[in-house]
């Protein structure tokens, strides 16, 4: 029997106004409600609702579920009604004891996550369900944590899910990524379907794995596969919208604002107002039973997962020297990169300090983890560089090479937005330390951590701003904007763009600026 059962809000609202008039549509969400606690007769409930688009992945990419409100004009609904029918319900919950969310500019998707994520690590196995018509929540199930699909009467289990979408959940990310999704606005490659997503994922094993240039000839001499190459740095974009973040990754999603709403909602004590649910009950005109065993009791206590997530804050302090800042990087665990990542741990930055360029890059792979070194000259990748520095007049010893994330990604897939964002006051503070006079910004996550763009880095390349600001804040420095060696490796359409940039690079150098 499960413990905490855990509601999206929005497609049981959805689901109702598609099959009621609009002053039912209460009624029939309370209803699909009960028929829950009926069913499951959890200890403890919790409902989540969207409020807007998530703010973050907007931010990444404009166009991110744009179409739904053109959709949401042509739907001939009354949304006064809507607006209206809503309130009770949520009026209504709350009158009950149960704790809801709605937290403006995060989805429900990534709070629901997150609230699984906590209660399975405290209840264990089978002690949450998940209550969902979305399919983006699939990526969530597991042996611990069961979806249910109340329109469908279904429990998702990962043979369900498998089937589905022919990829197991923890695939489900990579397979969007490619083949885009229709309902968030999501192209996904040219020429890629579900489908054949599928059959190369399990191919190939991962995302990352696929977009190893070793495999970028066998993948363009087939003309169903040739597009994939040309587009991987899109499709890492594209993968950091899909991928639902990790509870520690939450923290990142937030605004202040929006982490205040969070904590006030998950501490708060909940009380049952039985006069306000008569009177509510009066103004629907419906009568709901009442469960006097979730009247007698406080809602779930989330008061420890607030100071679990604020155990991942970005930290306040800034570190005395780079040397300081190395041994909090060594200890750091505020990513679930740490986990992956090999013995050696997250990898330092290398040159020495009075150094002006900074080359700044993505994450290691794994031969830059094995030796120690960022861009290793050994590795492919380090390679492509060393022709990139040469082409532009610098010699290595000239620089000082570090990342935007410090440990290596499973596969080599592109870090996550949170991921990114948790690792980032460690580039801020060497930043602030090292005071470089130019900052070369290879690929699109160095680029959105040190300019104001977070558009597809082709656009930019080549570009040399003069101090902008990214998400690291304000950068008083020139920054240069390149793609990453390793879409040179990818794609001709990398090599070419990636020699423009050093053009550009050249004769910025041979003018002035870096003396
Ligand atoms: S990637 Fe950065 S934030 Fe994440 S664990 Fe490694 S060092 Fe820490």
């Amino acid at each position: 029997m499960p413990k905490v059962l855990l509601i999206d809000g929005n497609p049981l609202l959805w689901r109702a106004v598609h099959s009621s008039a609009m002053q039912g549509v209460s009624q029939k969400v309370l209803t699909y409600f009960f028929e829950m606690v009926n069913q499951f007769v959890p200890d403890d409930i919790v409902v989540c609702w969207d409020k807007g688009k998530s703010r973050w992945r907007t931010e990444i990419y404009k166009e991110y579920k744009a179409q739904r409100l053109q959709k949401k004009k042509d739907a001939g609904i009354d949304w006064d009604g809507f607006d209206e029918q809503s309130m009770y319900i949520k009026g209504y919950l709350d009158s009950l004891g149960v704790r809801q969310f709605t937290i403006p500019g995060v989805e429900a998707d990534d709070v629901l996550a997150w609230l699984a994520e906590y209660y399975v690590s405290v209840l264990g196995e089978w002690g949450v369900i998940l209550s969902t018509g979305d399919r983006d929540l699939w990526q969530l199930v597991s042996e611990h944590l069961q979806v249910w699909d109340h329109q469908k009467n279904l429990f998702v289990t990962q043979e369900v899910a498998h089937e589905y979408f022919g990829v197991g959940t923890e695939l489900i990310a990579d397979l969007k990524s490619l083949a885009g999704d229709v309902s968030d606005n999501l192209p996904g490659v040219k020429g890629i379907g579900d489908k054949k997503a599928a059959v190369l994922l399990n191919e190939y094993g991962s995302l990352g794995a696929l977009l190893d240039p070793a495999n970028r000839k066998a993948l363009e001499s087939r003309k169903t596969t040739a597009k994939i190459f040309p587009e991987a740095d899109f499709v890492g974009e594209m993968y950091r919208l899909v991928k639902i973040p990790t509870l520690a990754e939450g923290m990142y999603c937030f605004s202040e604002q929006e982490a205040a709403v969070f904590t006030e909602a998950a501490t708060k004590e909940l009380s049952v107002d039985t006069f306000r649910m008569q009177i509510l009950s009066q103004r629907t005109g419906k009568h709901f039973p009442l469960r006097p065993e979730l009247l007698s009791r406080r809602s779930a206590d989330l008061s420890g997962m607030v100071d679990y997530m604020q155990a991942y804050a970005p930290p306040g302090r800034s570190w005395e020297s780079l040397r300081e800042l190395d041994w909090a990087i060594a200890e750091c665990n505020r990513c679930p990169l740490r986990s992956g990542c090999s013995e050696k741990g997250p990898l330092m930055a290398e040159g020495a300090d009075d150094r002006d360029i900074m080359i700044l890059g993505r994450n290691p792979d794994e031969v830059d983890s094995e030796n120690g070194v960022p861009f290793c000259a050994d590795g492919a990748v380090g390679g492509e560089l060393g022709e990139f520095l040469k082409q532009i007049g610098v010699s290595r010893d000239e620089c000082w090479f570090t990342n935007v994330c410090r440990c290596v990604s499973p596969d080599n897939r592109p870090p996550t937005y949170p991921e990114m964002l948790a690792c980032l006051p460690y580039l801020r503070a060497e930043i602030d330390h090292l005071r470089p006079k130019l900052i070369i910004a290879l690929g699109y996550e160095a680029m959105v951590s040190v300019t104001p763009y977070r558009s597809n880095v082709s656009k930019h390349c080549g570009e040399i701003l003069d101090k902008p600001a990214g998400l690291v804040g304000a950068v008083d420095a020139k920054v240069a904007i390149s793609v990453h060696p390793l879409a040179a490796l990818r794609s001709q359409r990398g090599e070419v763009e990636l020699e423009y940039a050093a053009t550009m690079l050249h004769s910025l150098l041979t003018e002035t600026v870096v003396s």
